[in-house]
């Protein structure tokens, strides 16, 4: 079925209205467009948990420092329909830019804890108070049940599940596990940017993660499997901005090995900046 668009927080008050009146619980997908598989899984496991789901497309800037790709991001709200009404989506919010940051708007929503952890923060200064701004308020504008994040940005999904619990938005968020290429390669809307050579050499950060971490398990210290791993990628043409380990559930440097750990990486491939993660 073809999901409804709508681009007025008027509008899709309407429709959350009418749900809630046939006591539907529905899930929201927050998204940038440029809908890939690894968004049409967060749908799915959306429809899993919940009557109804929304997808929103917001190219958000403030969370685009002025040196990113704001202005190259890919753009395809065709396609990204077509795409969302295949994955199940019911309702589509495509906010105006004036329904998220009227005239006047001046307020930001801002963490410390995970979203100053010295991941991406310390490389994206202005990354999270971005995210958590919109997120806080698209929560508040659906007034949805559920939210989809995908763990392929893994900080991120601690940051806005901190959030919601800090705000008493009474939403759960929903962790789902990174969908990738038949390679390795985690799916993203960036992957666009890579030229075929570099294509093949991505699949690199997944790889030489998944090492690390066997690594660990196999008794290696986290240090030099990080830093092989780090070595391994910088060999390859890769400029590579961290490969760490981390407690799974607050970010902070582990102090022992038998905490739930996460290996967490960022890297450049040319223009390209490439982040992964999976569990030790
Ligand atoms: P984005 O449009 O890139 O901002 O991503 C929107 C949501 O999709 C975020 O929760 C991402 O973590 C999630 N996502 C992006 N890529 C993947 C993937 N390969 N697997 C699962 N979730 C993903």
């Amino acid at each position: 079925m073809k999901p409804k668009l709508v681009r007025t927080l008027a509008a899709l008050r309407r429709e959350t209205a009418k749900w809630r009146k046939e006591d539907l619980r529905y899930a929201v997908v927050p998204t940038m467009g440029a809908i890939h598989s690894g968004h049409m899984e967060l749908v799915s496991e959306g429809l899993k948990r919940a009557d109804r789901v929304i997808t929103t497309i917001f190219v958000n800037p403030k969370q685009f420092a002025a040196n990113e790709d704001l202005d190259k991001y890919p753009r395809d709200e065709d396609g990204d329909v077509l795409k969302l009404g295949k994955a199940g989506t019911h309702l589509i919010y495509v906010p105006n830019p004036e329904e998220i940051y009227p005239e006047g708007f001046c307020t930001t929503v801002s963490l410390a804890g995970p979203a100053k952890a010295g991941l991406e923060d310390k490389f994206r200064p202005e990354f999270f108070d971005g995210v958590t701004t919109i997120v806080a308020k698209l929560f508040i504008q659906t007034g949805a049940d559920f939210a989809m994040f995908g763990e392929k940005d893994y900080q991120q999904l601690k940051v806005v599940t901190r959030m919601a619990q800090d705000l008493d938005i009474p939403i759960e968020v929903v962790g789902v596990p990174t969908v990738r290429e038949e390679d390795g390669l985690a799916k993203s809307s960036r992957n666009v940017y890579l030229s075929r050579q570099e294509r093949q050499q991505a699949l690199a950060i997944y790889s030489s993660i998944s090492h690390a971490a066997e690594r660990i398990r196999g008794g290696l210290d986290i240090q030099s499997a990080t830093r092989l791993a780090t070595r391994t990628l910088m060999a390859l043409g890769f400029k590579v901005d961290y490969v760490t380990v981390r407690n799974a559930e607050t970010l902070a440097p582990p102090q022992h090995r038998d905490e739930p750990l996460r290996i967490i990486s960022a890297a450049w491939l040319g223009k390209t900046r490439l982040i992964d993660n999976i569990s030790v």
